[in-house]
């Protein structure tokens, strides 16, 4: 009693008889500490993102951790992959056109043992193509004898392969009947000295406007016929390209494809930004181009070419009907195989981390005004003192509101396409 009244801290009256200066202190140091316990703090962020995680599943959107979760949010550029990414694809052949006399079926025989060994969507899309031409017309009874058929087809039907080599971004070559064949895009076709007559180069020229893909085959030194491939677009990728912008990303499409069917594809869905006959490499130094200013850049695409860029982007994104390896290198699956799912990770990040600032909040503005009246701020007017115990529940129950107020996310929906072209950037 002595030494409070002394040293003059606050008046001997405060303290009642049954206490003594020492315990009255402590019990304002208790409060003190319990309520100033960060939990709340420390809370704030695992939740939510624990939350958002299993919602993006729900929603087909696996997240593989929070930093992926967290670079989502400022996303400035998406870069997009063009074939199996915003087309779906399923190529199919539209045209062929045998330029040396030879007979379609055999042009088609030729080419498709030339493909047989290849796993590019081009390539299945050729040979589905090639097997039809021969077996048309014997409908299949079920699955299995369609595989049985073409198995049992195949083996008698293509011609024997040596030396193949597939090239990426370019196509295959090897050797029938010992003559060299190549089967791709012009520059495979150039780069081996091929003469591409006028007539062929005019009807390709054609088929690249109408987004087509042109593949051109030369035998044995000589240019001997082309084919069209169409892979249509997804249908919901312009409206997804749309509310892109309207969410203030700019969208840039990248390609191994050659600049015409490139371009036609990118005016169809709303693109102005295009990278046409990208090597596989080459997708990733594009990445780094954006990633120069500091801007954070995304890359959706399904792959194996596209594996090098979806691992060099801040967030990858691999469609879920993508190779392994893309699915492997990216940050992001999109199982749907849905663009939709593109502008729901970004909202899905956005949401998320605004309820992250949010939490801060609370339990920044909580401790603010608890810590001042659990010291006693208000004892001198009100007599209010905190004992201990309400501490520990005043703590607790600001651990219990950061926790619900995370759990609120799983009330998310995730943007109505609608909804999202109504939003106008500021
Ligand atoms: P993308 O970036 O659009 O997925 P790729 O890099 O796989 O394209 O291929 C680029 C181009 O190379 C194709 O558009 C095609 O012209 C040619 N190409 C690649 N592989 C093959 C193949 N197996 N058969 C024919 N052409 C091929
Ligand atoms: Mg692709």
């Amino acid at each position: 009693m002595f030494v409070c009244g002394t040293l003059g801290a606050y008046p001997n009256s405060w303290v009642s008889e049954t206490s003594n200066c020492f315990v009255f202190s402590l019990m304002f140091s208790i409060s003190v500490v319990v309520i100033a316990c960060p939990c709340a703090l420390g809370l704030a962020t695992p939740t939510a993102v624990m939350v958002a995680t299993g919602v993006g599943a729900n929603h087909g959107v696996l997240v593989k951790g929070g930093d992926a979760l967290e670079r989502a949010q400022n996303v400035n550029y998406i870069i997009f992959d063009k074939t199996g990414t915003l087309t779906q694809g399923k190529a199919t052949v539209t045209t062929t056109k045998v330029f040396s006399g030879m007979d379609v079926g055999d042009f088609l025989t030729l080419v498709a043992s030339a493909e047989a060994s290849s796993e590019h969507p081009l390539a299945k899309a050729i040979l589905d193509y090639a097997f039809h031409f021969h077996f048309f017309g014997k409908l299949p009874s079920s699955k299995d004898d369609v595989k049985k058929r073409k198995e049992d087809a195949f083996s008698q039907w293509l011609l024997e392969v040596a030396d193949f080599s597939a090239l990426p971004g370019k196509g295959v070559q090897c050797l029938i009947n010992g003559k060299m064949i190549l089967v791709g895009n012009r520059a495979l076709i150039s780069e081996n000295g091929v003469n591409i007559p006028e007539e062929a180069e005019s009807f390709l020229v054609d088929m690249e406007l109408n987004a087509k893909t042109g593949i051109l085959v030369a035998y044995d030194g000589n240019f001997i016929g082309l084919m069209g491939v169409t892979d249509p677009l997804k249908r919901e990728a312009a409206v997804v390209i749309e509310g892109l912008k309207k969410m203030g990303i700019y969208p840039v499409m990248v390609t191994g494809d050659n600049w015409r069917t490139a371009l036609a594809v990118a005016k169809e869905i709303g693109i102005e930004d295009v990278r046409a006959e990208v090597m596989p490499a080459g997708k990733a130094d594009v990445i780094r181009i954006f990633q120069k200013d500091g801007s954070v850049v995304a890359m959706v695409g399904d792959g194996i070419n596209d594996s090098p860029a979806l691992a060099a982007a801040d967030v990858g994104m691999a469609i879920g009907a993508g190779t392994d390896i893309a699915i492997e290198a990216a940050d992001y699956v999109l199982v749907r195989n849905n663009l939709e799912d593109v502008i729901t990770a970004i909202d899905l990040s956005r949401k998320t981390f605004s309820r992250i600032r949010w939490n801060y909040f609370f339990a920044m503005a909580y401790n603010i005004v608890a810590i001042p009246v659990a010291a006693g701020a208000l004892f001198p007017f009100t007599g209010l003192q905190m004992p201990p115990w309400l501490a520990g529940a005043c703590m607790a129950f600001s651990s219990v509101s950061v926790v619900c107020s995370s759990l609120l996310l799983r009330r998310y929906r995730k943007p109505r396409l609608t909804t999202v072209l109504q939003i106008t950037v500021e």
